[in-house]
């Protein structure tokens, strides 16, 4: 890996608040990763329609909580370029230019966007939906990123875009790197079924109080066949469980040795995660505070974010045309 010239380019949905999900998924590295390289962050505005485009007030609210979300947990705007993706049009170019080298067929197996589709109850899939896929190898591609960190069901996606560029890179000219993905852990939701996700009613958000944090892990699922509190758990398929190892991780073993003796209870196990995860949510409620009382700074950040992001947009798209011959004039 060419560790000096990393560009880093990822993102989220904007439809709902960001949760713990994404904060073991991306955020964490994120973090990390902007006090070396050049980083790019989107507000996947448009990629929230493919999904959400009967709430485009969900969508424009989300765009204000997400950016605070990523400011409470340490995303620097001095070290990131914080953008909107609705407001840079070269990536919908880019995106019909890259929808050129693809089937349908092979976005329908894509395995993340069948169980998405599965999970949303999709009988029929719309073209936007479909090919968010291409939509986020734009996102990639228009600033030359060469890393993505993102959570494992990114994988299939970032494969597409790689295989997207490589395609162009071939039939015109070598304008793109190829990007690699820098997969964080997974977190399962508390519902003990899929991922923890903003759409699906399962998640601990990175705003909660300190009570919303208590009364959503007392909800949690646990392993289903502890009744009684003396009864042997498996903590393996416990998603409770799951936070210790990653939140409490320095406990885990003892909570794993405690649960499968049948020595502590659901009750207080999930008391420990809950103080953990508090743990952990303080500083960021601070910082989002913070930045709660500084409405416009946060809108000029914004602002400064996208126009620079614009900017490389527009010198890329210039060479995707040129590779292609069909820069016929500057208009
Ligand atoms: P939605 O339900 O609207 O799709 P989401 O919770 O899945 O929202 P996204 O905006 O789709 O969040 O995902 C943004 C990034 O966060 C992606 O890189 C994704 O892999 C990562 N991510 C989301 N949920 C989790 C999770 N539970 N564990 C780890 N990473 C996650
Ligand atoms: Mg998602």
């Amino acid at each position: 890996m060419n560790t000096n010239q990393e560009l880093i380019l990822t993102g989220d949905r904007t439809t709902g608040q960001l949760h713990l999900g994404h904060y073991v998924g991306s955020l964490r590295s994120r973090v990390e990763l902007q006090e070396t390289y050049k980083t790019y962050i989107l507000l996947a505005d448009v990629q929230a329609l493919t999904t959400h485009y009967d709430q485009p007030e969900l969508i424009a609210n989300s765009v204000h909580q997400v950016t605070l979300d990523y400011l409470a947990v340490g995303i620097d705007p001095n070290k990131t370029t914080l953008f909107i993706q609705s407001m840079i049009p070269e990536i919908a170019e880019l995106t019909v230019i890259f929808s050129m080298f693809v089937t349908v067929n092979t976005l329908r197996h894509n395995p993340t966007i069948k169980t998405e589709a599965r999970d949303r109850g999709y009988t029929d899939l719309y073209y936007g939906f479909l090919g968010y896929p291409v939509s986020q190898a734009a996102d990639i591609a228009f600033c030359k990123a060469t890393l993505v960190p993102a959570g494992e069901d990114q994988i299939p996606h970032v494969e597409t875009a790689r295989k997207l560029v490589r395609r162009f890179n071939e039939l015109y000219a070598p304008v793109f790197p190829e990007p690699r993905i820098l997969t964080g852990e997974r977190l399962g939701g508390l519902d003990g079924i899929g991922k923890m996700s903003k759409s699906m009613g399962n998640a601990i958000s990175l705003n909660a109080t300190p009570d919303d944090v208590k009364a959503k892990l007392t909800k949690a699922k646990t392993d289903p066949a502890r009744i009684h509190r003396s009864d042997p758990g498996h903590p393996d398929i416990c998603p409770v469980y799951a936070y210790h190892q990653l939140f409490r991780s320095i406990y885990a073993d003892d909570i794993h040795a405690s649960c499968s003796q049948g020595k502590i209870g659901c009750t207080d196990c999930k008391q420990l995660a809950g103080g953990a995860i508090n743990e952990l949510l303080e500083p960021f409620r601070e910082r989002r505070n913070y930045y709660e009382q500084r409405e416009n700074e946060v809108k000029e950040m914004l602002i400064e974010g996208t126009r620079q992001a614009r900017n490389t947009a527009k010198e890329t798209m210039l060479e995707v045309r040129e590779a292609m011959g069909i820069r016929y004039f500057d208009v």
